[in-house]
């Protein structure tokens, strides 16, 4: 009877709550309590002491919605697919549109005003779940486009849509999706920056997350020597984000810094986890949420290479390539710190926050690891797997997200068990191999955590690859692999048997050198 009654109950408020856009809690805590440009709009330029500038989306030509996720949607209390405000369209009563201005260090150097080029915030909506900020990326230029068009393609649009709703599902820290709506527009992009330009479909994502703000939104006040504007930033970020803290001195300051510090190494642990490659972690990048943020050139270790970068802009020096993540993300921080460093009567105390991250990452990152060979008490001899297992792992030309899923159903430590995983099984260093299963096998008593492993090693995940298929067809107005990712993707850690055939593979031999899986470039 009982359930019953909280079963209609549900359904009922559901049914009273859902609603359209403008049926939203819609609220200006940004605007409100940060200064902002005066001027409404109009050309690139620099907009000192503001963190805002007003500015109205462009509408599209044609709008059409493509993608919708049901779930954010649901968060948001909303029932109707608004392609046209979606896409750039008049925008309703209770938005107040905005482009969020922020500098950043780009490849490691200071880039100076940078901002939100190509993106548009439609407002924050308070939910029974807190605070969303609704942001749509490629509905024209702002203040912040510099010398771009503010516009972004279906391709890229695909890309963060898919990754970062299976980001979500893979239960790592991210912005969401709520919508892709294509524009009926060709915006002109140069994919490898080599001179040959090529029209394509313009869209636009609505992206969803509690806020926007970077580590580059504190940092273009701090190095423009605007220490009040910065507190100002400071004081909403803290009031309306991390109410739980306050800073009304160098030990509250640290406590707030702490957490952050903490979030971004999970965050970057989970990427590490899972082979998920950003590909462009500068600091504008960085969320100060810890979240999973600006889907650009990223990719997905598909043969296990510590070395591997999908950013082709960055194939030289390899600053953002996988195994370097980590020490980007303390990189990273210690930038976000020096920034917050004003705020301090002794800024030295803040050393104490870059060790914290590092202690932090080392412990998450240590159990992560643990989890996924199946040690469910971990001793601390037990590093000693995970540093043999990448070594062999780096030797062996092996998948990552198949190597590990296999290991979660292994019977007997004999490395054929794991032929799958191997692009070359042949050249493997078969003994070793053997000899790292029957030490693990003795570990671990015959019997690994499978529950725990399974949980941990993703049987899907969106391969560079796997987003290029979808990118084809939806190119020719087909959206059903979209659709079917999208669908798979929800369910990572599921066997999902009759999507083994398509998705549960290597890398196939068309892939190896096409643009948009080897090879990504920061054109969306
Ligand atoms: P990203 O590397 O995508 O994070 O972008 C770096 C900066 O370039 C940000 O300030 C973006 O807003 C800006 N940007 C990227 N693409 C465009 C575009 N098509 N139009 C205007 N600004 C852009
Ligand atoms: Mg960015």
């Amino acid at each position: 009877m009982n359930i019953m009654i909280t079963h209609i109950e549900k359904f009922s408020l559901a049914g009273y709550l859902m609603g359209k856009l403008a049926d939203l809690n819609w609220k200006r805590r940004f605007l409100t309590q940060t200064p902002g440009d005066p001027k409404v709009g109009g050309q690139s330029r620099q907009v000192p002491g503001a963190c805002w500038s007003r500015v109205r989306p462009t509408p599209a030509v044609e709008p059409k919605m493509r993608m919708w996720s049901e779930e954010v949607a649901r968060d948001l209390d909303l029932d109707t697919r608004e392609e046209e405000v979606l896409s750039g369209g008049t925008p309703i009563d209770g938005m107040d549109t905005y482009a969020q201005r922020y500098g950043g260090h780009q490849f490691g150097n200071w880039a100076g005003q940078l901002g939100d080029g190509r993106a548009i915030t439609l407002g924050e909506v308070d939910t029974k779940s807190g605070v969303l900020e609704l942001q749509l990326k490629g509905s024209g230029k702002t203040p912040y486009s510099r010398f771009a068009d503010g516009k972004a393609v279906l391709r890229s649009s695909i890309r963060e849509f898919l990754c970062s709703e299976a980001m979500f599902h893979l239960g790592i820290p991210t912005t969401r999706a709520l919508s892709l709506v294509t524009t009926g527009e060709m915006v002109l992009r140069d994919i490898m920056y080599d001179g040959n330009s090529k029209l394509e479909p313009g869209a636009v994502v609505c992206r969803v997350a509690p806020s926007f703000i970077r580590f580059g939104s504190f940092q273009i006040h701090a190095l423009r020597g605007d220490k009040e504007t910065l507190e100002k930033l400071v004081n909403h970020t803290i009031k309306t984000h991390f109410n739980n803290h306050n800073v009304d001195n160098d030990e509250s300051i640290i406590l707030w810094c702490k957490e952050i510090a903490k979030s971004t190494a999970e965050m970057i642990a989970h990427w590490m986890r899972v082979g998920f490659v950003h590909g462009v972690m500068n600091t504008d990048n960085m969320s100060i949420h810890g979240l999973t943020i600006d889907y650009g050139p990223y990719g997905w270790l598909e043969d296990y290479d510590l070395n591997w970068t999908p950013n082709t802009t960055d194939s030289g020096r390899r600053r953002y390539r996988y195994g370097n993540q980590p020490e980007i993300g303390a990189w990273n921080i210690a930038r976000f710190l020096e920034s917050i460093s004003p705020m301090m009567k002794d800024p030295e105390k803040l050393y104490d926050v870059l060790e914290y991250y590092v202690s932090s990452y080392e412990s998450i990152s240590e159990s992560m690891w643990m989890d996924k060979i199946g040690i469910s008490n971990p001793q601390d001899s037990d590093s000693n797997f995970i540093t043999e297992l990448n070594d062999l792992l780096q030797r062996s030309d092996t998948d990552m997200t198949i190597f590990f899923r296999e290991l979660c159903h292994i019977k007997k430590p004999n490395i054929e068990k794991l032929k799958f995983a191997f692009y070359d099984f042949e050249n493997i260093p078969a003994e070793e191999w053997n000899n790292w299963l029957e030490k693990w096998w003795l570990r671990v008593e015959a019997s690994p955590d499978r529950e725990t492993m399974l949980n941990s090693n993703p049987k899907y995940v969106l391969r560079n690859w796997m987003a290029q298929l979808a990118i084809d067809a939806a190119e020719n107005e087909n959206y059903k692999i979209c659709e079917d990712l999208y669908q798979l993707l929800k369910n990572p850690y599921s066997e999902q048997k009759e999507f083994e055939n398509d998705y549960y593979q290597k890398r196939p031999e068309w892939a190896k050198n096409r643009v948009g899986c080897s090879m990504l470039s920061c054109s969306s």
